[in-house]
């Protein structure tokens, strides 16, 4: 060590608390890393190694990133699971006596980023602490750049699945965890295989309960509890003092920002798996993880990023209380008839900026000036907003339009000091308004134009002393002086103080010049400077008013929400469901809101649904592949959580008893790559389903049993629709199952409640038209043959399968697989002639036939081949 350069020196003290990240450290301009680091950091991010004299023999290894756009890679190894110790210069060099001091500013993790070049402004950024003891856990789910924290208590025999459902719902990029939550496998190995986030144990003693309530009384009070909605004797205190501790170790200050607490209860949200998520496409694509093709990209007609963020929590998580749901939809209702007031509305929200995160980058202090001039734009906004908002007449916006405080005091402070051409960085000055402070503007003044102020100065003193020829000027040896010749000698004042005799005069020096020479010499210097303070000042004043900005935000934000929901209605000619907690699904000419605008110019074809707890209870759906099984029942799933939502929905009419989970089982999302068969994960899918639906919820099962021997399949396909369906064996839930097992639809009459439908389709002659409409009934057929056709099967092939399709129809009756005889395909090895043409060769009787009519069957003939 001690041959290390001193630098060197510093370098090691400062990483030696930071041996897990990779420490940024602050040399002039440049962000530097040395030693282990600079490896990983010039292999992760493409920069050039070399090497810097550390005092020992071999040069350290080195690489660094200009400070002005260390963003981009802070943020490029952030998402390459490191985490980044940001270590500043604490003093100005140009004044440090040795080496400059410097300290760790902040430590940047996953899930504590608050720099918009690393959040996505439509998508919350969720960091978890998760306390779990015995079959009880305490969850909270922060989002550190929005100020707000969502808490949950868990207590069951069955913790994890719990947990893991929870841990979807959020789906954070970093989870805090307690070591007791090691002994659960089933969580931390989740985690592992699906959740894409850094995990971090926290250490047995943070959770004292004495450190835990000083945390949570510095955080929020002595009466944090009545405060926050966390209880004494609960276990979320712990979840929340670890991560409040955690932000106070990473972020250093700031951590003040967090300040909503919202109490949640799993029971208030409709229940979804994140199977079903990725199967309904809700925010992100099965194949491609896009937006594009999701229902949230369908209704996202936000203004703002808040109602962006807000949007896709709705989405996210539906309401299952209909009152809730229906204050919901009085909005949306009440915006979609007052078609004005709306256009104006959405006008006013496209001024309004990112308050929530603007807000948190002020308290953190690193808001640059303009961000906190657009602040001061978006408050101009408020007041036109408010007023839209409540012309609108409807209680519901009424009361958001009362949330909105008008932050008067904070545009008027922020205009006042702000110069409204304000620079996006604040080291070259120019931040702070004309006329704001004196001291500002008189050093502005000294700086540009210091000749000027000489100018005057001098005239000023010609007339205070009656010398006519006074002049002012400088020299390197004493700086600035008042030179005055040897005729006006007598009349100079007593104040004045000699300080060099020439022969043609004398020069002097007075307090006052020389406080303006010093103030001409660092004037831009003490700009600079003054300009910090007084910008900090300003982010202090606002960071004060924390709590009016973030309600301010919040009402704004669903506002915005509530008037997309609105326009995507009223384009798309959605209709407003009837939403109580009857058992009904009814929906009349629904469509699937995302297929319908994706075909766009060619028509989706509208189906009508009944569902409900008795008579309807399970709708056994048959017909071809391709028919659009799929289609309709995912249709119908979105439509129920559309209105959970709060949304209007893709029908001429809807009644929605609301649904306290949907549950899906798709084919489409194998998981082959996790090393799983398409079988068994099909049969988990389906055995959490049955282990987790009520009778209120929602089960969409699309062919199941495929994955095995048909008589497997369809037994088990059987017996789960018998399960589900069936009151007296199970759950008797509102279902719709797709399947191809045609011996399934003897259920409709031995089952109450099971009705056969399928999706029709033309047949003319080897020929199949899609019809895309849902009717009463099994399918006659399952032409698959037709639609392999279609698919481009050669003509050879689908007609040898006609053949035996047709041998084996002869041998088993139709529906009875049990019956099949696989063993009469042998007979069949003939050459594949179309059985129509069999049949009419065998009536031909050729001693009638005249040459063109032999001609013509020949023909005939040929063209079947
Ligand atoms: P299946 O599940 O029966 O194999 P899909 O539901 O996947 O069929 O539908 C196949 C295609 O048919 C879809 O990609 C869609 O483009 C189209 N389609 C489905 N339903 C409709 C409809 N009601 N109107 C128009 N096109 C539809």
């Amino acid at each position: 060590m001690a041959e290390l350069s001193p630098m060197m020196q510093q370098y090691l003290e400062i990483k030696k608390q930071h041996k897990d990240e990779i420490l940024f450290y602050r040399i002039g301009d440049f962000y530097e890393m040395f030693f282990d680091d600079a490896l990983t950091a010039s292999r992760e991010l493409d920069l050039t190694l070399t090497g810097k004299q550390c005092g020992l023999e071999e040069r350290a290894p080195m690489c660094g990133v200009p400070f002005h756009s260390y963003e981009g890679y802070v943020a490029r190894l952030i998402s390459k699971g490191y985490k980044v110790a940001i270590c500043e210069q604490v003093e100005d060099p140009a004044k440090a006596k040795g080496l400059v001091k410097r300290d760790i500013i902040r430590v940047v993790t996953p899930g504590t980023v608050i720099e918009s070049s690393m959040l996505q402004d439509d998508k919350n950024n969720y960091i978890a602490s998760i306390f779990l003891k015995g079959g009880a856990a305490g969850l909270c789910f922060a989002d550190v750049s929005t100020g707000t924290a969502h808490i949950t208590e868990l207590k069951r025999e069955k913790i994890a699945p719990a947990v893991i459902a929870e841990l979807c719902r959020y789906n954070p990029s970093e989870v805090l965890m307690n070591p007791g939550l090691l002994d659960c496998r089933e969580i931390t190995a989740y985690i592992k295989k699906n959740m894409n986030c850094a995990v971090e144990l926290v250490e047995e003693e943070r959770y004292a309960p004495g450190l835990v309530a000083i945390s949570l009384e510095n955080q929020f009070g002595r009466d944090w509890a009545a405060k926050t909605g966390i209880t004494e004797d609960g276990l979320v205190r712990f979840a929340m003092a670890a991560l409040l501790e955690y932000l106070h170790d990473t972020q250093i200050k700031g951590v003040e920002r967090l300040k909503t607490v919202i109490t949640y209860n799993e029971a208030q949200f409709m229940r979804l798996s994140q199977v079903t998520r990725a199967n309904l496409e809700l925010t992100e694509t099965l194949r491609g993880r896009e937006k594009r093709g999701t229902l949230l990209w369908v209704l996202d007609k936000t203004s703002t990023a808040m109602g962006k963020r807000m949007l896709r929590s709705w989405i996210e998580q539906p309401l299952i209380s209909s009152a809730a749901i229906n204050r919901r939809l009085n909005a949306v209702e009440s915006l979609v008839n007052q078609t004005m007031q709306r256009g104006d509305l959405i006008e006013q929200l496209h001024y309004i900026a990112d308050l929530e995160r603007l807000m948190t980058r002020a308290v953190y202090g690193s808001a640059t000036p303009k961000e906190i001039y657009t602040m001061a734009q978006t408050c101009e906004r408020l007041p036109e907003l408010r007023a839209q908002a409540e012309s609108c007449s409807c209680p519901e916006l009424t009361a958001l339009a009362g949330q909105i405080d008008l932050l008067d005091d904070v545009k008027t402070a922020i205009l006042a000091a702000i110069d409204p051409e304000a620079p996006s960085t604040l080291k070259d000055g120019g931040v702070i308004a004309k006329g704001y402070h004196p001291e500002v503007d008189e050093l502005r003044s000294i700086r540009d134009n210091t000749k000027g102020v000489l100018a005057q100065l001098e005239t000023r003193l010609r007339q205070e002393t009656g010398i006519p020829k006074l002049k002012i000027g400088y020299n390197h040896v004493f700086g600035y002086y008042i030179e005055v010749s040897n005729s006006y000698k007598s009349m100079v004042p007593e104040t004045y103080i000699r300080k060099q005799t020439l022969t043609s005069g004398e020069r002097y020096i007075t307090q006052e010049l020389k406080e303006l020479e010093s103030k001409i010499l660092g004037a831009h210097e003490r700009l600079i400077a003054l300009e910090h303070r007084l910008f900090s000042e300003l982010l202090e004043t606002i960071g004060g008013q924390l709590d009016r900005i973030q309600r301010t935000a919040n009402a704004v934000a669903e506002l915005d929400v509530l008037a997309a929901l609105a326009q995507v209605a009223a384009e798309n000619n959605y209709c407003r469901p009837v939403v109580d907690d009857s058992d009904e699904l009814t929906i009349t000419e629904g469509r699937h809101p995302v297929v319908e605008q994706m075909l766009k110019g060619s028509l989706f074809v509208p189906n009508d649904t009944r569902l409900n707890c008795t008579t309807d209870r399970c709708l056994i759906i048959t017909g071809p592949n391709m028919a659009g099984k799929s289609t309709y029942m995912r249709q119908n799933a979105l439509i129920a959580l559309m209105a959970q939502i709060g949304s209007f929905v893709p029908a001429s009419s809807c009644h929605v008893g609301v649904v306290d989970a949907i549950f899906t089982r798709i084919g489409a999302s194998d998981d082959l790559a996790a090393g799983q068969s398409t079988f068994m994960v099909e049969m988990t899918e389906v055995a959490e389903i049955l282990k987790n639906a009520t009778p209120k919820s929602l089960v969409v099962l699309d062919e199941i049993g495929r994955g095995t021997s048909t008589f497997d399949g369809m037994s088990i396909a059987r017996a789960v629709v018998e399960h589900i369906s069936d009151p007296a064996k199970g759950l008797g839930c509102k279902t719709l199952f797709a399947t191809h097992y045609h011996e399934l639809t003897d259920l409709e009459g031995a089952i109450e409640g099971v009705k056969n439908y399928n999706i029709a389709v033309k047949k003319r002659g080897e020929d199949i038209t899609f019809l895309r409409r849902i009717i009463r009934g099994p399918a006659d057929d399952s032409y698959g043959i037709e639609v392999a056709k279609l698919a481009g099967l050669p003509g050879t092939v689908t007609r040898r399968a006609h053949e035996v399709l047709r041998t084996l129809e002869a041998s088993a009756p139709k529906n009875k697989v049990e019956q099949m005889d696989f063993d009469a395909l042998q007979e069949y090895s003939s050459p594949a002639v179309p059985s129509e043409m069999m049949e009419k060769l065998e009536a031909l009787d050729v001693e009638t036939l005249t040459p063109i009519e032999a001609l013509n069957f020949l023909y005939e003939l040929k063209k079947t081949l």
